[in-house]
C-alpha cells in the first residue's frame, strides 16, 4: 500500500480544497471542479506507478482539455494571467484568482510545477512535437518571460485605467486570442530551437510565480548518492535541462522541474 501514498495525499489535498471552497464561497461549482482535477491527477499517479507509459500525458488532456474547452471556451472563464489580473482588480475571489492562487501561486510549495507536467493546456500540445528532449544547449534568453509578464499586466491595468466597457467580452476574446499567439509561438520555437518547452523557458510569463514558489517545493526529486554512479542519463533525458544528481536545492535549473519523471524512469541504478 505504501506505493499508492501519492496519489491518496494528492486526492486528500485537492478534496480539502474543493470542499473548502465549496463551503466557504458556498458554490457547488469547486466540488466538482476541484475534486474532477484531484481525480484526474491521483488517477494519472497511479498509472504511473503502475508503469503505464502514458500516465503524465492521461492527466495533460483531462486537466488541460477541460480547462480550455469546457472552463475556457463554454464557460467563458478566462484562465490566462489576464484573466488572473482582471479578477485581482476587480477584487473578486474568483475562478482565475483561485485557479492560481492554488495552481501557480501557494500549491508549488506542495507540488513544485507539477501544474506545468501535469496539467497546462499549452504544454499539452507542445509535448505532442518531436524534441521531446532539447537538442540544443539552454540559451540564455529566459528574461523574455518578464516582459510578456509585464506586458499582461500593462494590457489588463489600462483597459481598467481606460474605463474601458464589456471587459467580460474583452477578457473572452483576450483568451481565444491568446491562446492561439501561445500555440504559435511555442510551436514555431519548439521546432526553431528543436525543443519542445522553449516555450516554457523562455517565455512564458507565469513562470515568473511559477518559479521562486517552487523553489520551496515540499515535493521534489532526490539522489541517492550511494546508488548513482555519475552516468549523466537523468540530464540527457531532462525536457529542462534539470541537474538532479544535486541535491541542494540550489541545482542547476531546479525550478524548471515539471516532475515529469523521465529521469526517474530511465536511470539505471534507481537512484531517484
Ligand atoms: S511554463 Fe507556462 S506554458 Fe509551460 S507548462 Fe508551465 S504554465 Fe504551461
Ligand atoms: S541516471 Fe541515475 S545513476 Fe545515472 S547519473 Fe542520474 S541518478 Fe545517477
Ligand atoms: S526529467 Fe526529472 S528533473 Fe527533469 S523535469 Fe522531469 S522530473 Fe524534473
Amino acid at each position: 500500500m505504501k506505493k499508492y501514498v501519492m496519489p491518496i495525499i494528492m486526492l486528500v489535498v485537492f478534496e480539502t480544497v474543493a470542499i473548502t471552497l465549496w463551503l466557504t464561497k458556498n458554490n457547488l461549482f469547486y466540488l466538482f471542479n476541484f475534486s474532477y482535477i484531484g481525480l484526474s491527477i491521483s488517477l494519472g499517479v497511479f498509472l504511473y506507478i503502475k508503469k503505464y507509459k502514458y500516465a503524465r500525458r492521461i492527466v495533460q488532456l483531462l486537466v488541460g482539455l477541460y480547462m480550455l474547452v469546457y472552463l475556457g471556451l463554454i464557460c467563458n472563464e478566462n484562465m490566462q494571467i489576464e484573466g488572473f489580473w482582471y479578477y485581482l482588480f476587480t477584487g473578486v475571489f474568483e475562478a482565475a484568482t483561485i485557479h492560481y492562487a492554488v495552481a501557480k501561486i501557494f500549491g508549488p510549495l506542495i507540488f513544485g510545477r507539477g501544474w506545468c507536467g501535469y496539467a497546462c493546456w499549452t504544454a499539452m500540445v507542445l509535448d505532442f512535437l518531436p524534441y521531446k528532449v532539447p537538442k540544443e544547449p539552454r540559451r540564455k534568453i529566459g528574461w523574455i518571460r518578464y516582459i510578456t509578464f509585464a506586458a499582461s499586466l500593462i494590457f489588463v491595468a489600462a483597459l481598467f485605467l481606460a474605463h474601458v466597457g464589456s471587459l467580460e467580452r474583452i477578457m473572452f476574446w483576450a483568451f481565444i486570442i491568446g491562446n492561439i499567439l501561445y500555440y504559435t509561438t511555442g510551436i514555431i520555437l519548439a521546432f526553431s530551437f528543436k525543443d519542445n518547452r522553449a516555450f516554457c523557458k523562455y517565455i512564458c510569463p507565469i513562470t515568473v510565480f511559477l518559479k521562486p514558489m517552487s523553489y520551496f517545493s515540499l515535493i521534489r526529486l532526490k539522489c541517492d548518492k550511494e546508488k548513482c554512479i555519475s552516468c549523466g542519463k537523468c540530464k540527457r533525458v531532462c525536457p529542462m535541462n534539470v541537474d538532479v544528481t544535486d541535491n541542494s536545492r540550489k541545482r542547476k535549473n531546479g525550478t524548471e522541474c515539471i516532475l515529469c519523471m523521465e529521469c526517474v524512469k530511465n536511470c539505471p541504478k534507481d537512484a531517484l
